[in-house]
């Protein structure tokens, strides 16, 4: 392995571009030729690809977004595609190729393993939705955003004694959800994961009203339904005056937290010693804070799952 290759593929998220700056520093670190390629999948099969040195990721730990443009490319899931990323990496010698993504960038970084080209996939997103790692670059910072909105929306629900439902991402996890329901106080956390009884919501918060309880805050992950209409069915069986705030896309902006950046250098950095080792397939993650890596095939078969325990403590905190 002399000539490596770095993209960021799918949603981007906080913290892509302290992963990119890992792969670039620790591949010159052990005399590898790094290349950058842009707008992930789409760029490689134009040869949209250009060579890093240890400047071109000078002052970019700190900010969000990635340096490298991400892009979704329905033509790269075809053989075709797949073939001309190939000629393009071919054409500048590289052998091995770190995509930083979620799951589907990672399926296409397979299918490229299968051909002869390895590849180490970085999980990043904001979602958290990845199996194999106990967290993915971008969530802790996204959480961190949320949680700053919940407690500003808190101040204006008490002064009106209203309810407010937040609406966060999350098309098929509840992470974002219920780590900020968690750390915001919320009273209820609605997650695809689990499918809560809307008449035990009601009662949460009637129970809270006749306690004297000024406000509710309700965590609603986008995946269960649209904030709006669970707003108009709480206001028509409550009497209570509900608001609805759809935080979108400011979840996936802003300057990474700290714990973002680290876990970032860290998977970067490991995903090019698997590079080295002539490892390819294989998805870097940390579990019980330990670095770790799995087959994709063992990454693709299995759900990441919510936290049990924290489910079960949230909804113990909010009776
Ligand atoms: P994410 O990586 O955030 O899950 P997507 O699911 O949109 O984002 O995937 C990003 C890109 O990865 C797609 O636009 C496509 O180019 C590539 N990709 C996704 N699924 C496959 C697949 N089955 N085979 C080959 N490439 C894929």
């Amino acid at each position: 392995m002399k000539k490596i290759g770095v993209l960021t593929s799918g949603g981007d998220s906080p913290g892509m571009n302290a992963a990119i700056r890992a792969v670039v520093r620790k591949g010159i670190y052990h005399n590898l030729e790094v290349y950058g390629v842009k707008n992930g999948y789409q760029g490689l099969m134009e040869g949209n690809i250009v060579k890093m040195d240890l400047g071109s990721v000078g002052d970019i730990i700190q900010r969000g977004g990635t340096i490298l443009f991400s892009a979704r490319s329905e033509e790269f899931k075809t053989d075709e595609g797949q073939e001309r990323a190939i000629e393009q990496m071919k054409k500048l010698g590289i052998d091995g190729l770190i995509v930083i993504g979620g799951d589907g960038s990672f399926r296409g970084a397979q299918k490229l393993t299968e051909k002869g080209y390895p590849c180490i996939g970085v999980p990043g997103t904001i979602d958290n939705d990845i199996s194999g790692t106990d967290f993915t670059i971008g969530f802790d910072t996204s959480l961190n955003t949320i949680i700053e909105a919940v407690d500003k929306i808190r101040d204006t629900a008490t002064s009106h004694e209203r309810t407010y439902i937040i609406e966060v991402m999350g098309r098929d996890a509840g992470d974002l959800a219920l780590w900020s329901g968690l750390a915001g106080g919320a009273e209820s956390i609605l997650i695809p994961e689990k499918k809560e009884d809307f008449s035990e919501i009601i009662d949460r918060l009637k129970r809270g009203h006749e306690r004297g309880k000024k406000h509710s805050i309700i965590l609603l992950a986008e995946g269960v339904g649209s904030g709006f209409d669970y707003g108009d069915r709480i206001e028509a069986e409550t009497k209570l005056e509900t608001r609805v705030t759809v935080l979108g896309y400011i979840q996936r902006g802003g300057s990474p937290s700290a714990t973002d950046r680290v876990l970032a250098s860290r998977l970067g950095a490991r995903a090019v010693e698997l590079l080295l080792k002539n490892q390819g397939g294989r998805m870097v993650g940390i579990q019980n804070n330990k670095l770790v890596d799995h087959a994709f095939d063992e990454v693709f078969t299995r759900d990441h799952s919510i936290n049990e325990e924290m489910y079960q403590l949230s909804k113990e905190l909010s009776i």
